[in-house]
């Protein structure tokens, strides 16, 4: 099997390869900001070199956002500051507080002014050795060729966020028997998912993508739009069996709860909500 970012991320990770600085690639933000956290992760949990494994404490304060040695910078208004810039260097300097080095991500780096990324070239230039520096970002070729000749690139293919086979089928069998799920089986459902935390984003990632496709098959009747168009019997009866409005109502729990998992603050209770509300709409 092909590795993914992540076998790389992981793998540079525990063999002490990691680099100062990477630029993950990705026309989708979430993808991005997953990938990025899962980096951070790996670089601060408390059973490194071999995590990141999602549960621990530090995993759980990075993912909640409260990690003293992870920083993220986003955007303030239409772009990435100087002074954004100038407070993660400023950071980047000091010593670790828990982990046994410091992280700092930047978000949309395209959008970086342009005293903003001189100042970063600065230190990407002569990094302090404890500092991981991870630029995310849709349009690298609207950065500096000097920034991103410094960055170990990693392109998130959409590709990489396409259910595989095995997802897919779990995704549709789940769609089928949700309407008829009791309470119970509903919550020793999520208990179950959330025992396999590493795959719970992309479990339900898997069911927005299927919903997706009901939605664009209900609406345009078009086969060849569809991300997985096989099994279309089975797909052109849910549609018939389901109002649009459900639909829509199910694509936006998903893409809701994905956002919470992102912030990772109680992702058990983020997949119970999600199949309650699946299953009604
Ligand atoms: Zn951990």
């Amino acid at each position: 099997m092909q590795k993914g970012p992540r076998d790389l991320l992981r793998s540079a990770v525990s063999g002490g390869r990691a680099v100062h600085a990477y630029l993950l690639t990705s026309t989708d933000p979430a993808a991005g900001r997953a990938t990025a956290l899962y980096l951070a992760q790996a670089l601060v949990c408390e059973k490194r070199p071999e995590g990141p494994c999602g549960t621990c404490l530090a995993c759980q304060k990075a993912a909640a956002g409260n990690h003293p040695d992870v920083y993220w910078a986003a955007p303030d208004g239409a772009s990435l500051k100087l002074q954004q810039v100038h407070n993660l260097q400023n950071q980047a300097w000091l010593r670790p507080t828990e982990a046994i080095g410091k992280v700092f991500v930047l978000e949309q780096a395209d959008t970086m002014t342009i005293e903003a990324a001189n100042s970063l070239l600065r230190i990407l230039e002569d990094p302090p050795g404890s500092a991981t520096f991870v630029l995310l970002t849709a349009q690298p070729q609207q950065m500096l060729p000097t920034i991103l000749s410094r960055c170990q690139r990693l392109d998130l293919a959409a590709g990489d966020l396409q259910p595989t086979n095995e997802r897919r089928q779990e995704a549709r069998g789940l769609i089928a028997a949700l309407p008829d799920m009791d309470e119970l089986q509903i919550l020793d459902l999520a208990e179950s998912w959330d025992k396999e935390r590493d795959t719970l984003s992309e479990r339900v990632r898997s069911l927005a993508a299927c919903y997706r496709d009901l939605l664009v098959l209900g609406q345009t009747g078009d086969p060849s739009l569809l991300g997985s168009p096989d099994d279309l019997d089975w797909l052109r009866r849910q549609v018939l069996e389901r109002s649009s409005a459900g639909l829509v109502a199910s694509a936006e729990a998903c893409e809701a709860c994905l956002r919470q998992l992102e912030r990772n603050a109680s992702p058990r209770l983020a997949v119970e909500v999600l199949l309650f509300r699946l299953r009604v709409s």
